[in-house]
């Protein structure tokens, strides 16, 4: 492997890299050349904003190359990058402004008007038009980082109580885009279409660092559109793509069969995978899905083998380097093979902790055995057999009904194979009986007959996992990496029982 995992700082792989690989493109035109000499430009323009070293600069900003060339710049800086959701309005902005107390805002013409008046602001367009003045130094003299300094911060997305900024570190960066770039055999002749946004780990994390790592080349999208994707995959230049499972349904949805000769791979994850919507792809694409499993604060612990075979349902074995364990929620107790239970993770991929949040760190890592664990705060279940694991959904979202577990996955994965049912979802509403009761949310075909769907689950589930209410909406809510909002889903359930 060409990176020790997780003992290199990120940014001093990516200068390596760039001095091995000059005019080798980088992201889309730009050379690695061009791209080093371009960030220093960036760098030295926000080291004149006043941006330190430790500092924190917020990027809310959708996929611009304004992006890419802010980020490298402050890991240069030895700055701390805070990628934040362009989603994110007055409530949710607002909390990450004040928690990381930014020293700049890099954002677009889009995000501008949601971001506070006082606040300094750069767009991403200026940070462009600095990357390209010729007038400006072409290089920077690089703030030294070690290993365990903080890279970027990033919200987690939970969707319960106020979000904390994981602590994602130089070392846990390069472990991560080693990680990917071992598992996924990335090489400098690969090119990856990016269509995921960068202020996630996916996008981030295991995209945009994953090729600079390997000398690769990307090409970046805004955002993701189905038939500009196809058109570049058919163009014969890009070889992996990684995506949602939202948006391989897209692929099956208004994309006429055919085969993508050039693509080595498709990665899904951030989200279940339905097993419909990957066998559905294999047939029409003649391509088998790579599932893998991840978070903001781990990285990508587990995923299916690139050698295959690719278990349906399933996200696969540890990762190179990283150790999993699955105990009883709350303790260490590890549960016998194949039961569930909370899934504990160690590994250069691990975050170091959340900003700020002393409680919320000691909620979130165990130590034992000689190791840091990170509480991941999924079930899982390793299934002994076929020697993979398989996620069953939050804990959080974890059903308990007369003192009966009830896993969302499993009974969305059943619903899903009743004709009509495009897509569902299973969340827990209080119920004075039973504690609670599973409450089903199906986007259905025209023609649906809840009664006769009901008939026929109540032959293939047990009682308790059975939705006592079915509610038939257009779409489910979703959040920006297309993962269904379930607390909207509960409240929403809960108001209108
Ligand atoms: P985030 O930090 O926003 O990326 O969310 C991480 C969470 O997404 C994980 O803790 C899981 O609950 C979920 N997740 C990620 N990948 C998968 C997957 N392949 N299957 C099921 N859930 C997943």
């Amino acid at each position: 492997m060409a990176v020790a995992l997780g003992t290199e700082p990120f940014i001093d792989v990516v200068r390596r890299v760039a001095a091995q690989r000059g005019d080798a493109p980088a992201v889309d035109e730009l050379s690695y050349s061009e791209l080093w000499r371009q960030t220093a430009r960036v760098a030295g323009k926000l080291a004149g904003y006043g941006v330190v070293r430790g500092d924190r600069v917020a990027i809310y900003s959708e996929n611009r190359r304004g992006f890419v060339l802010a980020y490298l710049a402050l890991l240069r800086l030895g700055a701390i990058a805070v990628p934040t959701n362009v989603l994110y309005r007055a409530a949710d902005l607002g909390n990450i402004l004040s928690d990381a107390k930014p020293r700049v805002v890099v954002g677009s013409e889009q995000t501008r008007p949601h971001v506070p008046a006082a606040m300094p602001f750069v767009d991403a367009a200026e940070i462009e038009a600095w990357a390209k003045d010729a007038s400006l130094p072409s290089t920077f003299d690089d703030v030294p980082v070690a290993p365990d300094d903080v890279a970027i911060m990033i919200y987690t997305s939970g969707t319960t109580g106020r979000a904390k900024g994981a602590l994602i570190t130089h070392g846990n960066l390069s472990a991560i885009a080693a990680q990917v770039g071992e598992a996924w055999h990335w090489t400098s002749a690969d090119t990856l279409l990016i269509t995921l946004p960068l202020f996630h780990v996916h996008g981030l994390c295991a995209g945009l660092n994953g090729t600079l790592a390997a000398g690769a080349h990307a090409i970046v999208r805004e955002r993701f559109d189905v038939n500009d994707v196809v058109k570049l995959l058919q163009s014969g230049d890009v070889t992996l793509f990684f995506g949602v499972p939202t948006m391989y349904v897209r692929f099956i949805e208004k994309i006429p069969p055919q085969k993508f000769p050039h693509v080595r791979l498709f990665v899904s994850g951030s989200a279940a995978l339905p097993a419909d919507v990957h066998q559905a792809f294999e047939e029409k694409f003649g391509a088998s899905i790579l599932e893998r499993y991840g978070s903001t604060e781990f990285g990508f612990p587990l995923g299916n083998r690139y050698e295959g075979p690719r278990v349906v349902g399933s996200v696969g074995v540890p990762m190179p380097g990283v150790e999993v364990t699955i105990v009883a929620p709350k303790t260490t107790d590890r549960v016998a093979p194949g039961e569930v239970g909370e899934l504990l993770v160690s590994g250069p991929n691990v975050c170091h902790g959340y900003w700020d949040r002393p409680e919320a760190m000691a909620d979130a890592f165990v130590d034992f055995d000689g190791r840091r664990w990170f509480r991941s705060g999924d079930s899982m279940r390793f299934d002994p057999e076929a020697g993979v694991y398989i996620v069953m959904g939050r804990l959080k979202e974890l059903i308990i009904s007369g003192g009966f577990n009830v896993y969302p996955l499993e009974v969305e994965a059943e619903m899903r194979l009743y004709p009509g049912v495009r897509d569902a979802a299973l969340v827990g509403i209080h119920d004075a009986a039973r504690g609670e009761i599973p409450v089903a949310f199906i986007e259905a075909d025209p023609g649906f007959e809840t009664d006769a769907f009901l008939a026929v689950m109540r032959e293939r589930l047990a009682s308790f996992k059975l939705p006592k209410s079915v509610r038939i909406v257009d779409a489910l809510p979703r959040n920006a990496m297309g993962k269904v909002e379930k607390q909207r889903l509960k409240a929403s359930a809960e108001e209108k029982p």
